[in-house]
């Protein structure tokens, strides 16, 4: 059967990207309050205790209480947290919860040490924007970062001082949203302490693609999980379906969730979040290979992460890697038999556009074309290999989860109905996506071999064109040589029989010239006909 979504593009150009005036809505989360029965009543006896017993709770004048949470055992006894503020000011350390039974009278309590919050004068000597200043020097590995001063009585080592608590938000060393925060001394501008406003976590996914899994989450001050990787830096992100040609970095809403727990395992899901954590988690996988294999430090190899789009389009069922906003796009497939566009190889196969765009940079037409995404399935396959996922077993068909039965495959290209299995003198006037055929040709028969096998339960039968008997090496080794040839030997128009040569420089670097693996990517390239 010949698949008939469209092929995986990627963005060619800057362009001028239209401003997106029209912005979705923003997603404001509204927590629903569960009902507990009697808190009110809690609340209300915790406020009369601390009240009644000013002394013990350090209350006096100036000071109020806010609600934070209230626990209602089993049998009744209930536990009122509470915030303090003092002449309006938060109190840092100045928390208390107050313990009471069934009938709201008080059993004992806990307090953090700043139970006795009056300080003498609320007039700053030292003002916001010095202190901003301040903060914004101490916090040297966040870039491009703004900073908040708030007034605070910081009262945590159960010594009340005025002092401005500072939060700088920016970049951090992989370009991902971080923050910090910084506590100075509103009188003397000498520092508190100071410590990072988010927390790396370890999240829940209910992928679409790959069961429960674990992803790689961000703490944020406001107690919200975020789609932040603080190991890999990237970022995923709702584009709340707007065209692939309006994304920009900024686009979108940061995916949050308050338990941690994402998306509901679903294909066309409804919880848009599902998705989200297949393309998180895909994203991590291919910043792994890329890293655990060749020691790439992210798709330019300077340790940044990419912002990552799901739901782009209406749909669209279609990836695309874009250099200008170093972010990768994800459609949500044809609504009918092609889902969300966040399956392991296809996000594989589009970072790996930007590793292209980083090194060889080959032009995006003729053969140089079809090597380009060649290159992008080849990896973007190697990934699927490299995680070895017991759901989504490695094999050499490509995009087979979210183009069922597959989109591409490397044994015979041409079962696709388009694709070249041979080269010619008129591959390169053929798409990208079909003369890319050649070289995942290639691939197969450098990896495998010709002939008829079955790997991971899928049969191939890989013909050569030369009537020859190929025999395969692996193909973590032809990745590695490959990867070689990328980085080092490409260049923009390298054609086939320039990939033949740069493959088998890179060969020669890797294990020999003569070599058993040098002598296979030559049989290989001679059985694709590249001579
Ligand atoms: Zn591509």
């Amino acid at each position: 059967m010949s698949p008939t979504s469209s092929p995986r593009r990627r963005t060619l150009t800057a362009g001028a990207l239209a401003a997106t005036a029209a912005l979705v809505a923003a997603g404001v989360q509204v927590a629903t309050a569960t009902a507990v029965p009697g808190r009110d009543t809690a609340i209300a006896k915790a406020r009369a205790n601390v009240s009644h017993n000013a002394e013990l709770f350090g209350f006096g004048a100036g000071q109020a209480l806010q609600v934070k949470d209230v626990v209602i055992d089993a049998d009744g006894s209930q536990h009122v947290r509470f915030d303090r503020t003092y002449q309006g000011l938060p109190v840092v350390g100045g928390d208390l919860v107050v313990h009471q039974d069934a009938h709201g009278r008080l059993k004992d309590s806990s307090r953090a040490k700043g139970h006795n919050p009056a300080v003498r004068s609320t007039v700053p000597s030292v003002p916001a924007q010095t202190t901003a200043a301040k903060a914004l020097a101490a916090a040297p590995g966040i870039s491009s970062a703004t900073s908040q001063p708030e007034l605070v009585v910081w009262a945590a080592d159960g010594t009340a001082r005025l002092a401005w608590q500072t939060t700088v938000s920016g970049l951090g060393k992989q370009g991902q949203p971080s923050g910090r925060v910084i506590v100075t001394d509103a009188t003397t501008g000498e520092e508190i302490e100071h410590f990072d406003a988010e927390h790396e976590a370890s999240g829940t996914g209910r992928s679409e693609y790959t069961g429960d899994i674990t992803i790689s989450t961000t703490l944020q001050s406001n107690g919200q999980y975020a789609l932040i990787d603080p190991v890999r830096g990237h970022t995923t992100k709702d584009a709340h379906n707007i065209s692939s040609s309006a994304v920009k970095a900024s686009s979108g809403t940061l995916f949050t969730d308050a338990d941690n727990i994402w998306g509901d395992g679903r294909k066309f899901s409804s919880d848009r979040a599902t998705a989200a954590v297949d393309a998180h988690a895909n994203t991590a996988w291919t910043y792994d290979y890329y890293k655990n294999t060749f020691g790439r430090n992210g798709i330019k190899n300077d340790g940044k992460g990419a912002t990552v789009f799901v739901h782009v389009g209406t749909n669209w069922d279609n990836a695309q890697w874009s250099d200008a906003c170093f972010c990768m796009m994800t459609g949500d497939g044809d609504g009918t038999t092609d889902p969300e566009q966040v399956d392991l190889d296809t996000m594989g196969h589009e970072m790996t556009h930007g590793v292209t765009s980083a090194t060889a940079n080959l032009r995006y037409s003729g053969e140089s074309g079809g090597l380009n995404e060649s290159t992008s399935d080849i990896f973007g396959t190697m990934v699927e290999w490299y995680a070895n996922n017991s759901v989504d077993t490695p094999d050499y068909l490509f995009s087979d989860q979210s183009t069922p039965p597959w989109l591409r495959r490397f044994d015979k290209p041409s079962l696709d109905g388009r694709s070249a299995d041979c080269w010619s003198k008129k591959v390169g006037q053929l798409d990208v996506h079909n003369s890319s055929g050649v070289g995942n040709h290639w691939f197969f028969l450098a990896s495998e071999g010709s002939g008829s096998r079955t790997i991971n339960g899928v049969t191939y039968n890989s013909p050569t064109c030369n009537g020859s008997t190929v025999t395969g090496i692996g193909n973590q080794k032809i990745a590695k040589i490959w990867y070689r040839a990328l980085t080092v030997y490409m260049t923009s128009t390298t054609d086939y029989k320039g990939a033949r040569t740069a493959s088998l420089n890179a060969a020669k670097d890797l294990y020999g010239a003569g070599s058993t693996e040098y002598n296979a990517v030559a049989a290989a390239w001679s059985a694709v006909s590249v001579s």
